[in-house]
């Protein structure tokens, strides 16, 4: 793409300042100094709509979080090795949204930080190291969790006790899902064993976002659950993406499921931007762990955090944001599949609440994935300025998650440029 002066020289300083490591989004690269609501703004003040930050969950800049943040730093910012009373407020609300037998809260920093401490937790109460997940999984940056991390590509690799299966693929296996995805986690942990590898335990994001979004059949993740309990591996459940009411029918993904985890990791919309993240646990799971490992993690629930995470709480419930996230998600979903009607190139649409994605193919009928179609579609929303990007191991399906504030007109706005869009590229 054609670079103005200005972009051309900053792409060229973050190469210099930050190093070959980072990536920018979009083929004509987006600055922002400024967020409200469900927009972004550039510094000549163009709005886009915001339909990918799943961190800001309810709204840039959200009034109430960024008043309990500077009111709380003025205060008080320490750790958790002096008492203070928010961070028990706040564990008790939060356990309060889970099944009963989640009965602790540890606090962390980010979504990698709560699935590092969640898997050594789970390693050690087991007393194995062997973990499953799904081919296309992301959980997150540290050595121990790139190694299980698939989506950060074929230069990272694995470690020699993960094993993947391939995602729940609700558009391609009509029939027997659960039945088909419990089988192949069954047969991973047995592999692990042939190996001399005992089982630790299995890990899922909620919604399977970078596998492609995937929530359908409700349910089907039991005999996924039951293989891995079968195996003597825990389970933990992944909510850092589809967790605080994203999915719409309830605060968590794996609600959807009917399943109970042993762990829970949480992150991105935690605290709408401020960084907060953390594991809910069953007490028997990280019982002997705690009496043997001391816990200190300096900034994980500082209070600044839990004011920020408390002011979050409370506003999914007064503005009813999964509720919200459900009708408007719906609303979407409607819109997509009018569009499919015209537009054979979508092949599926789907997901739950306001994490949707919509799967791009060259030929309906083969259901063959259409990568660069989808890429088109994500540069071609950026010029319209509208924000979504793509996931899935074919990297063809359309990744869209506005934030839970998303109202009818936003949606409205969506659906338009999408459609202005699909008929440029065809
Ligand atoms: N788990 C999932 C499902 C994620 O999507 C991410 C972040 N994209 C992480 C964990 C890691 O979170 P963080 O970037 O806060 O470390």
């Amino acid at each position: 793409a054609d670079l103005d002066p200005a972009t051309g020289e900053m792409i060229s300083r973050r190469k210099d300042l930050l190093g070959p490591a980072y990536r920018l989004f979009y083929e004509r690269p987006l600055h922002l100094v400024r967020g409200e609501g469900v927009w972004l703004y550039d510094p000549e003040g163009t709005g886009y709509l915001d339909a990918y930050n799943n961190v800001t969950s309810i709204g840039h800049c959200h009034p109430r979080v960024v008043e309990a943040i500077a009111r709380q730093a003025g205060i008080l910012a320490t750790n958790t090795r002096y008492m203070h009373g928010a961070i028990l407020d706040y564990a008790e609300r939060l356990l309060a949204t889970m099944p009963d037998a989640l009965g602790h809260m540890m606090f962390t920093c980010t979504g990698s930080d709560a699935n590092d401490l969640a898997v050594r937790i789970a390693q050690s109460f087991t007393g194995g190291k062997g973990i499953v997940v799904t081919e296309t999984a992301y959980h997150g940056i540290t050595q121990a969790v790139s190694e299980f991390s698939p989506s950060l590509g074929e230069n990272v690799d694995l470690g020699a006790h993960v094993r993947t299966v391939p995602a729940p693929d609700s558009y391609r296996v009509t029939e027997g899902l659960a039945e088909s995805f419990g089988a192949s986690v069954a047969a991973a942990f047995a592999d692990l064993k042939r190996h001399g590898i005992k089982p630790a335990l299995f890990i899922c994001d909620g919604i399977f976002a970078s596998d492609g979004v995937f929530g359908d059949p409700a349910g089907f993740l039991k005999p996924a659950v039951e293989a891995a309990r079968a195996a003597g591996a825990l389970y933990i459940a992944d909510e850092v993406q589809s967790g605080f009411g994203r999915t719409g029918d309830a605060m968590w993904g794996f609600q959807r499921h009917g399943v109970i985890p042993d762990l829970v990791t949480m992150g991105k919309p935690m605290g709408n931007g401020f960084p907060v993240a953390g594991v809910a646990v069953r007490p028997e799971v990280v019982e002997e762990f705690g009496r043997k490992a001391r816990y200190f993690n300096t900034f994980g629930g500082n209070a600044v955090a839990i004011a920020a995470a408390t002011a979050v709480l409370d506003v999914i419930e007064d503005e009813g944001l999964v509720e919200n996230a459900r009708v408007m998600g719906d609303y979407l979903r409607d819109g997509f599949r009018d569009l499919q009607t015209r537009y054979p190139a979508i092949g599926d649409v789907r997901g739950a609440g306001l994490f949707i994605g919509v799967e791009m193919v060259s030929d309906a009928a083969a259901k063959t994935p259409d990568a660069a179609a989808a890429t088109a579609i994500v540069n071609g929303m950026r010029d319209e300025n509208v924000l979504i990007s793509g996931c899935a191991k074919a990297a063809n399906v359309l990744k869209i998650r506005p934030p839970l504030v998303f109202k009818k007109s936003d949606a409205d706005h969506f659906i338009a440029a999408l459609s202005r869009v699909l008929a440029r590229l065809s």
